[in-house]
């Protein structure tokens, strides 16, 4: 095969690969996502926007990846993630905190309920099995994350549910911080560190 011939399935994959891009940006119907945190990841990755740790982060939460207490408030939900640099690389040994309401919207403020910490594995890989959270007053239903890197900066912010009618009234919600959702009880993210 002539080197000629070998590039160009590349070549034609790259630009399929830029329209992708360019038809993901701006030209959506309303409710559909522009899940930055959730499709595939193309190099070079935007940042994942860092967000408010609000008024309910507490240090300290325990390693575990089941938030799922038996009596939790809330529709059984799975969040899966995946930590990469702007390069789509794994960013392993990431510490991540999650926090959250419950179903009905309400956070455990004397202890760790609803609350823990993962590391991310060799290819940047983190899952919680919890709860889908409630909305409160004045916010969408969301969860909050922390990632801590071995290097480098903290990155603190918030994922969002698609198509809840809240979200376009939540003054801190960002389109780009959208779940994608194979289903109703499983929620993807690719979280990019800056
Ligand atoms: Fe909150």
């Amino acid at each position: 095969m002539s080197a000629r011939a070998a590039s160009a399935p590349t070549r034609r994959a790259l630009l399929r690969a830029g329209l992708v891009l360019a038809a993901a940006s701006p030209l959506l119907a309303p409710g559909r996502a522009r899940a930055q945190v959730a499709a595939s990841c193309v190099a070079p990755a935007a940042a994942t926007p860092a967000q408010t740790a609000g008024p309910f982060f507490i240090a300290g939460a325990p390693q575990r990846g089941s938030l799922r207490d038996p009596d939790i408030a809330g529709e059984p939900f799975r969040l899966e993630g995946r930590l990469v640099d702007p390069r789509c690389g794994p960013v392993a040994s990431a510490r991540v905190d999650l926090w959250q309401a419950d179903g009905r919207g309400a956070y455990d403020t004397q202890g760790f309920r609803l609350r823990g910490h993962l590391l991310t594995d060799a290819e940047g890989r983190f899952a919680f099995d919890t709860v889908r959270p409630g909305r409160y007053p004045g916010r969408t239903p969301h969860f909050h994350l922390r990632v801590t890197p071995a290097r480098g900066a903290t990155l603190t912010t918030q994922l969002y549910f698609p198509g809840e009618p809240g979200n376009a009234r939540d003054s801190i919600f960002r389109p780009e911080l959208l779940l994608a959702m194979p289903d109703a009880a499983n929620g993807r993210a690719i979280l990019v560190l800056g």
